[in-house]
């Protein structure tokens, strides 16, 4: 059962978005080691520095995204959210052409309280952009759509990736 916006679509992006959708999970790529990675992302959110946020995230991203096979992604970690009149924005992914990296920028703060984001929510942002990425350089998909595909793959990702990290072992969960 497609998103409301299906119907609005072209046939052609209608083709787009059920490739999409018939993509029903994503693991992470075979051989990569995760969960330091991710444990490392932890620590460094619950310190709330922003520099360690982000060079955790580049590594874990780099990780990835070399275990997959696509084209590098340069991410930054920013403090504080934008808000908007659509809400909070919490991630947001920029595509470039090879040799130039594409770009993921993650918000550490949000907008409304200043508080740190919580690291579940952080990393899920992260994969969710890490998604829109992976939907053209992957998948070779035209277009990149929210569907319950889409959704499905940043959830499955994410939670091996939390998987990864307690199965590295002094962190609990
Ligand atoms: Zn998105």
């Amino acid at each position: 059962m497609p998103f409301a916006y299906y119907a609005r679509l072209s046939p052609a992006r209608q083709r787009i978005y059920r490739e999409s959708d018939a993509i029903q999970s994503l693991e992470p790529p075979p051989g990569v080691a995760t969960g330091d990675h991710v444990a490392r992302l932890r620590s460094s959110l619950a310190a709330a520095s922003r520099a360690d946020v982000q060079k955790a995230s580049q590594a874990l991203i780099d990780a990835l995204v070399a275990g997959y096979g696509v084209q590098k992604i340069r991410v930054r970690v920013l403090a504080q959210r934008p808000a908007d009149e659509e809400g909070e924005l919490h991630g947001l992914y920029e595509p470039d052409d090879p040799p130039k990296p594409a770009h993921i920028t993650v918000w550490m703060r949000t907008a409304a309280r200043k508080d740190v984001v919580a690291f579940k929510t952080f990393l899920r942002t992260l994969i969710h952009e890490l998604c829109h990425h992976l939907d053209y350089e992957l998948y070779e998909l035209a277009e990149t759509f929210h569907t319950e595909g889409f959704y499905k793959r940043e959830s499955t990702l994410t939670h091996a990736l939390l998987q990864s990290e307690s199965t590295t072992g002094d962190i609990p969960g």
